[in-house]
């Protein structure tokens, strides 16, 4: 009998902001952000002087979302 080799290890996710592991949290194309974070990303104003830093971590994120293979379904700007 074959087992499924599937694996149950589940891979440790590393908060793209705080950096932390281990936490609950949402997952965001391939970076994970904790709820702790997204929380203060949520209630951070664009006045605040943490917004800059949030700003600054979530790069690798539209850096992702710039990486994606484009939509077929989707329009195209260019
Ligand atoms: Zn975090």
């Amino acid at each position: 009998m074959l087992e499924d080799p599937q694996e149950q290890e589940a891979p440790v996710q590393v908060c793209m902001i705080c950096e932390q592991a281990g936490k609950e949290g949402i997952h965001i194309l391939s970076q994970f952000i904790c709820l702790e974070c997204e929380r203060e990303i949520v209630n951070t104003g664009v006045d605040d002087d943490l917004y800059d830093y949030f700003v600054e971590r979530m790069r690798a994120l539209w850096r992702d979302l710039a990486n994606r293979e484009p939509d077929l379904s989707g329009p195209t700007y260019s």
